[in-house]
């Protein structure tokens, strides 16, 4: 990549990086399923898309008052591209109480790697979960900040359970294969408003079949939304009361366990089942 098409693809929104990344890629067959950029164990409901609402799937707060997240970063990425992940992960630290740490010997961790377009699970999963930054098209500070934030539990925004009330989806506009995309689940809100500038709302043509608007704000439609190249007021302030969340007890009978997210009324359960991934 030239530089000019470095500097033209970084002012992308997140949302046009991760479908551009996304688009026609083939999993190896060792990585997990992936619906858009949001990793699932085999066994859920792939339509479920994992709301993180099960108590084991946030990641535990210390007696500090921080979050720490340990991580790993593959082997395989030039030295620019460790800067831009670096940044992203240090980008936390300025504005939340959550510290991506190198790991030493935590259970728990996530793995940084370059597989196959950029993905995440959706909270923490336990034992070493996959960030996918794929050094072909995932490289940007946005990109970076969105998958981490989806490990550290949060959903897309045009998920949210009102969102309904912010912006119209045009399911005719939308690629029958992704219209999975659009479900509304139980995401992490943390009582911050609709955010059309969140680093987690995707693009007014996103998984358009037709080049055609799948999302209309409301009530102007002409508003502009889904630019965002960075974390917004909200996503911060949101990260910050979910990190305040009090330590879930130990994972006994997740089942009956009282869901912490405040997407009211949805049914949908997270997968109880937590596997040790192994890569
Ligand atoms: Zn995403």
């Amino acid at each position: 990549m030239n530089l000019f098409c470095a500097i033209a693809a970084a002012e992308l929104s997140v949302g046009d990086l991760l479908e551009r990344a996304n688009s026609g890629i083939v999993r190896d067959v060792d990585e997990p399923k992936v619906i858009g950029d949001i990793a699932v164990d085999d066994e859920q409901d792939e339509r479920n898309a994992d709301p993180c609402t099960s108590s084991g799937c946030m990641w535990p707060k210390s007696s500090d008052g921080k979050v720490y997240v340990p991580y790993v970063i593959a082997n395989h990425f030039a030295s620019s591209e460790l800067q831009v992940i670096q940044r992203g992960l240090d980008s936390f630290s300025s504005v939340t109480c959550i510290r991506f740490i190198p790991r030493s010997n935590q259970r728990d961790y996530i793995s940084i790697e370059s597989r196959s377009g950029c993905y995440s699970y959706v909270g923490r999963r336990g034992y070493g979960q996959t960030v996918s930054l794929d050094r072909n098209g995932c490289i940007y500070h946005s990109t970076v900040q969105h998958e981490l934030l989806h490990a550290l539990g949060f959903n897309h925004e045009q998920c949210r359970s009102d969102r309904d009330n912010h912006i119209r989806v045009v399911w005719e506009n939308i690629i029958d294969s992704y219209k999975y995309a659009f479900d509304k689940i139980a995401t992490l809100n943390q009582g911050t408003p609709y955010d059309y500038n969140s680093v987690m709302q995707y693009h007014r043509t996103a998984f358009s079949k037709n080049g055609l608007a799948t999302m209309v704000p409301i009530p102007n439609s002409n508003v502009a939304f889904g630019q965002a190249t960075q974390m917004s007021q909200n996503d911060i302030k949101r990260a910050n009361r979910a990190a305040s969340v009090p330590e879930p007890q130990p994972k006994v009978n997740l089942a009956s366990s009282p869901q912490k997210s405040t997407g009211q009324n949805l049914a949908h359960q997270s997968s109880l089942q937590r596997h040790p991934l192994v890569h």
